[in-house]
């Protein structure tokens, strides 16, 4: 990792416009959104916001290079995707300056963000044995059937804000490399890595027209959705998009996975290592600035555990480093956007009028403090609440940012029942040193994605990612063995030759012979 450049190279305001077809395509809409260095607050780029129309010519691109891309034999795809692996980790620090650079997440963050999007190129490097079929010799006297998986056609792709590299390569890398095309919809919030990544696989030797970008909003996202072009939709956002994507792209007869919002628990036992658990929950609630779906946000302490880290707790929040992302020490960085802080502040508010307890007070940071050039960045301190319960709106809700709530239950009974009836099933952790405590947790909690001792149990590349309850929508999850199966549609062939084919025709239900 190389320390990133922290002088401004040039003020001039950028153009981030669409890829498709293999090479930039200016937008024509004449819409257009402006990108935020959210450390400065000041205006870096202007994105495109495409039109249905400019949507269709992705498609329609992507659906051009369909057929040949479709007979690529699966081993030279392969290794487009080595290709490709070796370029990311050359510019894998560019990448990462790109994303500090909209997003605001530090750069040692955003660096973590892009190796763990790389660990999916890995993954799609196998393909050839992926696709491997099924195959069984002799089902009946003289016939075999077996299996195959084919690509789907044009599939699309429509991103958060809040991993700009990692969430796409969720996508992309598995689609392409079992012989979709892709349309990539990033956020008009942190646009630049998509076109990055565009380039990158084009050096890779990736034909044009089986990766193309397109810049928007909801516009382009809703003529995505009813595109009959387009047969699968993979989406990550918050939860009332992500409901409307599956109901809309499913009624057009689209394949869906939609991963939606999260508010995430951390189940903290009275066993449980102290200075362990106050770290993780320090890294896992204001890391990223809690702006990820698997950021702890809800801490339930067990028994005696809150008397013993309420005081810890707080003092660490207190003295978080808080500057902008591009300090290789900086713990913190600012929110994405102005809207997103007067989100958190207005959760903050609210908090308080509810009765919780506000130990530390995020409000109360001063811009100023986080760096040169800071004071009018999108900037906010760690937040702690303490006796929050489950009738609150702040435990409740996905708050998107760096506020940690700490709830009181008796015993580890209650601590289940409390985050199995949470409408959110993303992730959640258990600290203890307990282990069939941790055994009965993990067999009995309604969540997706669990870590014991671990807090923010994201899947590795070949495990598959994915919420319960309101926090997926559709039935496979992202990557891994359920992202082939996403991306792929089974045939089944039945086959047997003259010599084993008897006289006279059948009229009743063949049977195995
Ligand atoms: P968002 O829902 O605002 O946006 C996601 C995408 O949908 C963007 O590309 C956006 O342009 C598009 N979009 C926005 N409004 C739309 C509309 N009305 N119609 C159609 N498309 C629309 O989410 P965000 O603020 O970019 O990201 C944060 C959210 O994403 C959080 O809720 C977070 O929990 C969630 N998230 C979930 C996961 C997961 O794996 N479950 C991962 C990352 C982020």
């Amino acid at each position: 990792m190389n320390a990133p450049d922290k002088s401004s190279k040039s003020a001039a305001i950028a153009s981030i416009e669409h890829w498709i077809g293999g090479r930039i395509v200016p937008g024509n809409s004449g819409r257009r959104a402006d990108v935020f260095n959210p450390a400065t607050g000041s205006v870096s780029g202007q994105v495109a916001l495409a039109s249905s129309a400019e949507v269709d010519v992705a498609v329609a691109s992507a659906q051009a290079a369909f057929p040949k891309w479709a007979d690529t034999p699966p081993i030279r795809r392969a290794r487009v995707m080595f290709k490709f692996l070796e370029l990311l980790n050359q510019k894998k620090d560019e990448l990462a300056c790109a994303i500090t650079a909209e997003h605001g997440k530090v750069f040692t963050d955003a660096v973590g963000e892009v190796s763990r999007g790389i660990d999916i190129v890995e993954f799609a490097c196998g393909i050839p044995q992926l696709l491997k079929g099924d195959y069984t010799d002799q089902v009946s006297t003289g016939i075999d059937n077996w299996t195959m998986r084919q690509p789907l056609g044009v599939v699309a792709g429509i991103t958060p804000f809040n991993f700009p590299v990692m969430v796409p390569m969720w996508m992309y890398p598995v689609a392409i490399a079992a012989g979709n095309c892709f349309v990539l919809k990033p956020s008009p919030l942190d646009p630049t890595a998509s076109l990055m990544m565009a380039e990158l696989l084009k050096e890779a030797g990736l034909p044009d027209g089986v990766f193309n970008v397109v810049q928007g909003d909801k516009d382009a996202v809703d003529a995505l959705l009813v595109h009959p072009d387009v047969k699968a939709l993979s989406f990550v956002g918050s939860t009332a998009i992500a409901q409307k994507i599956y109901e809309t792209g499913a009624r057009h007869g689209k394949r869906v996975q939609a991963l939606g919002g999260a508010k995430n628990h951390m189940v903290v036992m009275p066993d449980a290592d102290l200075e362990q658990t106050v770290d993780a929950l320090i890294g896992s609630a204001y890391g990223s600035a809690g702006e990820r779906c698997m950021a702890i946000s809800l801490a339930v302490l067990v028994g005696n555990a809150a008397d013993k880290i309420m005081p810890l707790l707080a003092e660490r929040t207190r003295h978080l480093k808080i500057k902008n992302g591009l300090e290789l020490d900086a713990e913190m960085g600012p929110i994405v956007s102005s809207a997103a802080h007067g989100r958190i502040t207005g959760y903050i508010d609210t908090g308080e009028k509810e009765g919780a307890k506000l130990l530390v007070d995020g409000r109360k940071f001063h811009a100023a403090k986080a760096g040169a050039g800071c004071d009018n960045g999108f900037w906010i301190g760690g937040s702690l609440f303490d006796n929050v319960t489950p009738e609150m709106k702040i435990y409740k809700e996905e708050i998107f940012g760096p506020v940690l709530g700490c709830i009181r239950v008796p015993d580890m009974a209650a601590a289940l029942a409390l985050v199995n009836s949470h409408e959110y099933g993303n992730g959640v952790s258990l600290f203890t040193r307990d282990g069939n405590a941790a055994r009965e947790f993990s067999r009995r909690v309604q969540v997706g994605m669990v870590g014991i001792n671990v807090p923010i149990p994201v899947p590795m590349a070949w495990h598959g990612f994915g919420g319960w309850k309101k926090s997926l929508f559709g039935d496979m999850h992202a990557y891994g063995e359920e992202g082939v199966r996403f991306y792929t549609k089974q045939k089944s062939i039945m086959q047997r030759w003259p010599e084993s084919i008897g006289k006279g025709a059948e009229f009743t239900m063949p049977t195995a012979q």
